[in-house]
């Protein structure tokens, strides 16, 4: 089987080995379609030091079941399906509790970026014609849902894990900074949720995106006066902002939250990025304006199943947040693609048939 590798900074290449066995609770999956997150192009660039090399990279991807071991019982041959890349055990005291699956000290995640499989390599393969997979992480998607789109469902399951612990309800009036990738998805899952959400983005053509997902309240801090606009679009209700959702890992996105931010706002930090950004946040303003930081990282099961079916019911659109498929042969161009900023999701073509 052909799967693709990060072998150094800015070199990925397409490395081959046999296709792994199934064991009695596993499934064997024909991947179709892989996505790179960003978590991936930023290791290419380099900026990602604590991910290892040689990287058998790959978690947004979906594919085929083409065997099952004789314990599986939650899908059959045939079916479509993405796979739980944090890969938590479901019986420590946290898994059963349905916490976020970083939890679990067993996870496969936790393994899989620390110690090498008998390749050589970190990683799951999910950029690689086949992937072994335990049937319990395993997760249905429509057959009508396009492979590229079915690999948003580990994305978007991390987004509506920080909507849950940002307590998103309806009529609130909900600031997402950034329409990237998952700037747009936070959007789309607090509009599902009911709020009313402003889009604060620099690049026009993430702007025009969002218009295109039905957003109208758009500011373009490099255009408009942030403070004017934010009014315009809480002035019509009289209203005031309940929550900002930093979706850019940007310093500048971190400083515009404080600028506008009124007392009682709720804020969660979605996004990391290295170098670390700076925030000038200082205490007094979090005690005297009774402001919630709140953190947010992965996901739970739950958060996986809800993800799967918001996208094979069509709830959030993620077809207008794929800019381009390579084939995987074109590994290198694909990643040489994805790090050009402005850039949506690039998807890579596994296997066609
Ligand atoms: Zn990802
Ligand atoms: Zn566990």
């Amino acid at each position: 089987m052909k799967y693709g590798v990060l072998v150094a900074d800015k070199r990925a290449e397409v490395h081959q080995k046999d296709i792994p066995f199934v064991k009695e609770d596993e499934v064997l999956i024909n991947n179709k379609a892989c996505n790179i997150c960003t978590t991936d192009y930023q290791q290419w660039l380099g900026d990602r030091h604590h991910q290892p090399y040689p990287m058998a990279f790959g978690h947004e991807n979906s594919g085929v079941v083409i065997q099952i071991g004789s314990e599986v019982k939650n899908c059959k041959i045939g079916d479509h399906v993405v796979v739980n890349v944090y890969g938590p055990c479901l019986e420590c005291s946290n898994c059963r509790k349905g916490k976020n699956s970083i939890y679990c000290k067993n996870s496969l995640v936790s393994n899989a970026l620390k110690f090498p499989d008998e390749n050589g390599m970190y990683g799951f393969y999910g950029c690689g014609e086949y992937q072994v997979a335990k049937g319990k992480h395993v997760f249905k998607v429509k057959k009508d849902l396009p492979f590229e789109e079915a690999g948003f469902v580990e994305p978007l399951a991390t987004v509506i894990h920080g909507i849950h612990r940002l307590r998103v309800k309806k009529a609130e009036k909900v600031l997402v900074i950034g329409a990237g990738t998952m700037g747009l998805l936070n959007a789309q899952v607090a509009s599902y949720y009911g709020a009313d959400v402003i889009i604060s983005e620099l690049f026009e053509n993430k702007l025009k995106t969002a218009k295109k997902l039905g957003f109208s309240k758009i500011i373009n801090p490099n255009k408009d006066d942030i403070k004017e606009k934010m009014k315009e679009y809480l002035l019509e209700e009289g209203e005031s902002l309940d929550a900002i959702i930093i979706a850019v890992g940007a310093t500048s996105a971190y400083n515009q939250a404080l600028q506008v931010a009124p007392k009682g706002c709720r804020f969660l930090i979605f996004a990391a990025h290295f170098p670390i950004p700076d925030w000038n946040l200082k205490p007094n303003p979090v005690h005297y304006n009774l402001w919630e930081i709140i953190g947010t990282y992965g996901c739970s099961t739950a958060d996986y199943q809800e993800a799967t079916a918001l996208l094979s019911k069509r709830n959030i659109n993620v077809n207008l947040l794929i800019d381009a498929k390579y084939h995987l042969k074109d590994i290198q161009k694909a990643f040489e693609d994805a790090v050009i900023p402005g850039k949506y999701r690039i998807s890579i073509t596994i296997s066609e048939s």
